[in-house]
């Protein structure tokens, strides 16, 4: 008996529907009102409604996401090679803080168990960070994060785990390059992210170009029993704990690896003394992105995502979207979104720096896209960026973060401009102060991050279904008719708090730690 047809239509003036079963739709294929398959469409795929000519605008999302290369008659699969992009929107003449969306409600009363810190800010894990200036020490730290696991974590058990912070920055780089900032402050940002509680360790080797002081320079680490943010009211003189490899006291490697173990032992002392307590929701800091993205992850994940970031706002939480590239395509919603003209001229010159960024490649917006994404149905950037953008809901834009920036205070739905890659974007998030980690998929992909717990929502029950032990929630149960938006947004949102609070995702339960990825625009030399 062959299923019935799920054709999922988003807008009234579309002229594509996407196919929702999980094989697709055969030849001959009918249902109430829509035309006959002409031929078979894959899973997440569109079809077209209509007759279209050649030129005709294809719409989804309400938005032209190509004009038709030749005739494409109504029953027929509209893949990306019958579709021509869209020109790029241009950056003038934008609506400006136009749409003034009315504040949402307050939602009172969530609360989760986190750790205070003394800056302000809340960890939902109890992490040691052991911070690197430079590559060259990457093998000694991580010998040393294996005896610490192994010999002293057993003796601290309030301490989740001790992680590296690894990265190819340091040396070899053009440090006084103006885009240096970039990945000098996304390292020093995430020294200071919520999780790892205001206990910084540096390890250094000596003659690179990064040194401590240029990383973590005086008044950058929190002042004790302080609720300022740490670059406004810091402590001069607190004396930054660095372990340098080249120091002459250091004789071998076994000398180096009991240095290390010993200003790690200081730290784990203060962090194993902290507990959990009640704090209210908008204590956290959301990041939200997607990743090996499908035609679906428009229609259910990233609807979810955007159902939960409105109620997180109205908690009072502060929520990140990022990927540039995935929301350039409907900057438009955005400045029109901004909260004030200031807002949405900042997130017009992030937009203009990186449409320069890649122009300096050699290369435009076309470079997003993945076969896969092609694969899952979306034909190119301008359909991906509407799905993309539904992550960040409907509530008013408040801020706007550079790469690396910290939010310093900054509160409600904030854009961070990042690069759409998963790696660099969780990265600049975590350097923005993100403490919760929210990753829709519809391809399908394992991420996960040492410093902050990921929770993972798949587009598609068929995936969910067979990642069973790594997608946290499964919204294809939307495309499924088995519940609603809303209803997901609702379990994503208590979901949410109870990570926040210790409970753990599948990628930490597996241990499941990609790299931290600089992002670094600037010349190596
Ligand atoms: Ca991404």
């Amino acid at each position: 008996m062959p299923t019935a047809p799920v054709i999922i239509r988003l807008h009234d003036r579309d002229n594509v529907a996407i196919v929702g079963n999980d094989r697709g739709l055969p030849a001959g294929t009918g249902w109430p009102g829509g035309p006959t398959l002409r031929e078979h469409v894959p899973q997440g795929h569109k079809v077209a409604l209509v007759d279209l000519a050649e030129g005709d605008a294809v719409r989804r999302y309400d938005v032209t996401i190509g004009y038709a290369l030749k005739a494409i008659p109504a029953g027929s699969w509209v893949h990306e090679r019958l579709l021509r992009m869209p020109e790029a929107r241009s950056l003038d003449g934008l609506p400006i803080a136009t749409r003034r969306p009315e504040p949402l409600p307050p939602l009172d009363g969530y609360t989760f168990e986190g750790y205070r810190n003394d800056d302000g800010s809340v960890g939902t894990r109890n992490l040691l960070g052991i911070t690197t200036t430079v590559q060259c020490v990457a093998g000694v730290v991580a010998h040393a994060v294996q005896r610490i696991r192994a010999e002293l974590l057993p003796r601290y058990p309030n301490v989740d785990d001790v992680v590296a912070l690894e990265h190819s920055y340091g040396c070899g780089v053009a440090i006084d390059a103006p885009d240096a900032a970039i990945p000098i402050r996304t390292l020093r940002n995430i020294s200071l992210n919520p999780n790892f509680g205001g206990e910084v360790m540096v390890v250094s080797l000596g003659c690179e170009k990064l040194q401590p002081e240029r990383l973590l320079p005086p008044g950058t680490i929190p002042i004790a029993d302080s609720l300022e943010v740490a670059d406004v009211g810091a402590n001069e003189d607190a004396a930054l704990d660095v372990v340098c490899l080249q120091d002459d006291h250091h004789v071998g490697f076994g000398s180096m690896i009991d240095s290390i173990l010993a200003s790690a032992t200081a730290h784990l002392e203060r962090l194993n003394a902290r507990r959990r307590e009640t704090v209210p929701a908008s204590e956290l800091v959301v990041g939200v992105q997607c990743g090996g993205s499908d035609a679906f992850s428009g229609v259910t994940a990233n609807p979810v995502v955007g159902f939960a970031t409105d109620l997180l706002v109205r908690a009072g939480a502060t929520v990140m979207f990022s990927e540039v590239t995935e929301v350039r395509d409907g900057i438009d919603q955005l400045t029109a979104r901004a909260a004030s003209p200031e807002v949405a001229q900042a997130m017009i010159r992030e937009m203009a720096w990186y449409d320069a960024y890649l122009k300096r490649g050699a290369v435009d917006r076309s470079a997003n896209t993945t076969p896969g994404n092609r694969r899952g149905g979306l034909s190119n950037i301008v359909e991906k960026a509407m799905g993309s953008i539904v992550k960040s809901g409907s509530a008013p834009i408040s801020g706007v973060l550079s790469p690396g920036e910290k939010l310093n205070g900054r509160r409600g739905l904030i854009y961070a401009a990042t690069p759409a890659s998963d790696f660099i974007c969780g990265t600049l998030q975590l350097a923005a102060g993100m403490n919760l980690h929210v990753f829709t998929t519809g391809r399908g992909t394992p991420y996960g991050l040492a410093a902050c717990p990921v929770l993972k929502v798949a587009t598609r029950s068929d995936l969910a279904r067979r990642w069973h032990d790594l997608m946290d929630l499964n919204a294809g149960r939307i495309a499924d008719g088995d519940a609603t938006i809303e209803a997901l947004g609702w379990e994503l949102f208590r979901l949410l708090l109870d990570v926040a609070g210790g409970r753990k995702t599948w990628a930490e339960q597996h241990r499941l730690h990609n790299a931290l990825v600089l992002f670094n625009p600037a010349p190596v030399t």
